[in-house]
């Protein structure tokens, strides 16, 4: 592979070009960004952590007959991805109440969400990301009403096969965001990542509410051992294989 060049810089991770204009190389940071970057830092080795895990997942979706942009992985921080246009939206998905669910709807934290909640926020720092109804979102032209319905049922069959997934690793998978592209032919691809930075995932060993936490709220909430949760999180997903 030669002449690489940036194509994009994010919080988290640098998207470069490829000799193959369809192929694009994500690599992976050990920066840390929340509250919309308000709060910064750098995880140890989270890059090829995320890396390794989102790899892993994309491979399990992928078996399952989920459409992504995942390739392969490259290196410890680089995966090769198609190329594809993101749609401006965070898709996110919720098992069990957190995060800003709770703190917008007076929820308690830990409260069972059956069935599963589908949200759409607006991906733009400047407006910090709202949340969207339906009807803005189409008023907005970020989607069609048919991309609306396809990108709420691929985010609850993922939901379906990444619950599974993490019960076998002893974990909970409590909410997540997704983010979608359109490739070439205008189809939708899963796209982004699926890591601890994305996810919040609880310990099923672990009752204590701060100990069970194995993601990126360590981080926003100062619970230090980040590192170590994240490595645990990775040594549990790459131990259990790829199933059909
Ligand atoms: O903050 P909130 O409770 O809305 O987050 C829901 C889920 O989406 C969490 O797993 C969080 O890590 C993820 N998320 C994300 N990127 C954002 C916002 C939320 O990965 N910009």
């Amino acid at each position: 592979m030669t002449a690489q060049q940036k194509l994009y810089e994010g919080k988290a991770k640098i998207l470069y070009t490829t000799d193959d204009p369809d192929i694009l190389l994500t690599y992976f940071k050990d920066d840390a960004t929340a509250f919309n970057a308000q709060k910064r830092g750098s995880i140890q080795g989270k890059g090829a952590v995320n890396c390794a895990i989102s790899s892993h997942l994309f491979r399990q979706l992928e078996a399952k007959g989920i459409s992504t942009h995942f390739i392969d992985q490259a290196s410890a921080n680089e995966m090769r991805v198609r190329m594809v246009k993101i749609l401006p939206l965070e898709v996110v998905v919720r098992n069990i109440a957190a995060g800003s669910l709770c703190k917008q709807t007076g929820l308690a934290l830990g409260t069972p969400i059956s069935p599963p909640l589908v949200e759409f926020y607006y991906k733009n720092d400047d407006l910090g990301d709202p949340l969207l109804t339906r009807d803005r979102l189409l008023l907005m032209g970020l989607a069609t009403a048919e991309q609306v319905e396809q990108l709420q049922s691929m985010a609850l069959r993922i939901n379906e096969i990444l619950i599974d997934f993490f019960q076998h690793c002893g974990i909970t998978l409590v909410d997540f965001k997704l983010e979608f592209g359109l490739d070439a032919e205008q189809k939708i691809l899963l796209a982004d990542e699926i890591s601890p930075d994305t996810c919040r995932l609880w310990d099923q060993g672990e009752a204590d509410v701060a100990r069970r936490v194995m993601d990126k709220d360590r981080f926003r909430q100062d619970l230090g051992e980040v590192e170590s949760a994240y490595q645990r999180v990775m040594q549990r997903v790459l131990a259990n294989p790829v199933s059909l």
